[in-house]
């Protein structure tokens, strides 16, 4: 996806990643080369053969990430994307709360496309990830969810999420709905207005909620 903005930061990268060096392939320019994972002492722990490339709404998106070497499995459970093989670095609402005022390629390599290799280096080697990490798919966003909401049930997350679409902001002496005895404002407030953020990936995904329901009236929420 050729993307003139990426096209330019992609400039400076290889000062500062030396391995990785500047291609063109039918028109669109992108990254290519390796990535070291450096471990805590200063010793090369993995290299990573990699290419990053424009997306389409980039800076306000990840660029695309690929490993080229078949180092892990392409599949969900190694957070690779299956439609295209890309890297799933992080879930995509809170990609796009990390990217809400333009995330530049070096910053997105050094923050976030190096941690992943990390993960998948300690993965490939130990069986697991270390930081345990959200799962792909419906559950990791979930998982995101109550990370920030910790509903109690499905049904309160559901009441949640209706309050977030509906830019819920009471008064600031306002008790909290799902805290009662807290102050909104020091409890739910936060959480909400940056989910308030993604308002649109909220609203799908509470219709995937009571999807869910529908078909697992036990469904329990992923602990966060
Ligand atoms: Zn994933
Ligand atoms: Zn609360």
């Amino acid at each position: 996806m050729k993307n003139v903005q990426f096209e330019e930061d992609i400039l400076l990268v290889p000062e500062v990643f030396d391995k990785l060096s500047i291609v063109e392939e039918n028109e669109e320019r992108f990254l290519k080369g390796s990535l070291d994972i450096i471990d805590g002492t200063g010793k090369v722990w993995e290299t990573f053969q990699v290419e990053i490339k424009g997306s389409e709404s980039y800076p306000y998106a990840f660029p695309r990430l690929y490993e080229t070497n078949n180092a892990f499995p392409k599949n969900a459970d190694w957070h690779v994307y299956e439609n295209d093989f890309s890297c799933c670095v992080d879930v995509p609402m809170s990609e796009k709360i990390i990217c809400k005022n333009g995330l530049k390629v070096a910053d997105y390599i050094k923050q976030y496309a190096i941690p992943y290799f990390a993960n998948q280096t300690y993965r490939i080697r130990e069986g697991y990830y270390l930081y345990g990490e959200y799962s792909h798919g419906i559950k990791g966003r979930l998982e995101f969810y109550q990370s920030k909401l910790k509903a109690k049930n499905p049904a309160e997350l559901i009441k949640m999420f209706d309050l977030i679409i509906k830019d819920y902001n009471p008064d600031r002496r306002a008790i909290c709905p799902f805290c009662y005895k807290e102050k909104f404002r020091r409890c739910h407030r936060d959480a909400f207005r940056e989910l308030q953020t993604i308002k649109n990936y909220v609203a799908t995904d509470g219709l995937n909620l009571l999807e869910i329901l529908k078909v697992n009236p036990n469904f329990q929420l992923p602990i966060a």
